[in-house]
């Protein structure tokens, strides 16, 4: 079982609402397909969610009336991704079926309170390949609130011990630096779980409302504690899914489970 979060910043321009990357994502379909691997997938809401979620202030939960719409429109956008999402994997006969956050799981206070994983563990023993992805959500504490597809990352690694946990971005992997903004970061092969606090991590210019790199990097920390190997690699490049999947060498960042 290998868990993949495809990210917003990979099947979405970012800078422009609601634009899917429709050649990027049927790239990695087939890449899933002929890799022949059992996954489980996740998907970040790029600029389906964040445009909106900034616009009405989702992160924080309920503070105005109006912000209702917001909430119930961003869903809708994450959930019309998720259906292009679906269409690019079936159109590769792969059997994936929807697991939106918002009809499965709480959250308190921005913190998970509970998730119906039984629902994941079913179809993943019937043979599906659950996708799920970055949505907007209820909250105990707060009213609603933001699910991110990182969170989801660590809930998923949690409950299944995937061989490997795999984050494909628009990058080559970790850098020293936000590769984006300094000409001098420098790539980085392999880094240890110890390591992740000494790199920096500035946001993007259309950085989504979760936390970025610098959230990215402090979940996979807690993976590599599972004693899970977790890789990071460029979806913009045919065919490195692909070899990390089938284990061949490639471009990527590997961080040690320990
Ligand atoms: P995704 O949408 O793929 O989940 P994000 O856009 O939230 O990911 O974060 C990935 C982005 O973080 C990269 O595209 C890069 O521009 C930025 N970034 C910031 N710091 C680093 C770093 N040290 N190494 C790699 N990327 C970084």
């Amino acid at each position: 079982m290998y868990l993949i979060k495809l990210g917003g910043s990979v099947i979405t321009e970012k800078s422009t609402t609601a634009t899917f990357r429709s050649l990027i994502m049927d790239d990695l379909s087939a890449q899933i397909a002929r890799s022949g691997k059992d996954v489980l997938l996740v998907h970040g809401a790029g600029s389906f969610g964040h445009v909106l979620a900034k616009e009405y202030e989702l992160i924080h939960g309920f503070s105005s009336n109006k912000q209702r719409y917001g909430f119930a429109a961003t869903q809708a956008m994450v959930q019309t991704l998720n259906g292009y999402v679906l269409s690019s994997l079936h159109n590769h006969h792969l059997p994936a079926v929807s697991l939106p956050p918002h009809a499965m799981l709480r959250l308190k206070n921005q913190e998970i309170e509970t998730i119906a994983m039984d629902f994941f563990k079913e179809y993943v023993k019937q043979g599906f390949m659950p996708v799920t992805y970055g949505d907007v959500v209820l909250d105990e504490g707060i009213g609603f609130s933001i699910c991110s597809g990182d969170l989801l990352m660590l809930l998923l690694a949690e409950a299944f011990h995937p061989e490997k946990v795999i984050f494909v971005m628009d990058e080559d992997g970790v850098f020293t630096r936000n590769p984006k903004k300094f000409a001098d970061a420098e790539f980085l092969d392999y880094i240890q779980k110890d390591e992740i606090d000494s790199l920096q991590t500035s946001l993007d210019e259309h950085a989504d409302v979760t936390k970025g790199m610098a959230g990215k990097l402090q979940t996979i920390k807690k993976i590599s504690s599972l004693h899970t190997d977790t890789i990071l690699v460029n979806g913009l490049v045919s065919n490195r899914l692909y070899e990390v999947l089938t284990d061949q060498s490639s471009v990527c960042t590997v961080v040690k489970g320990e």
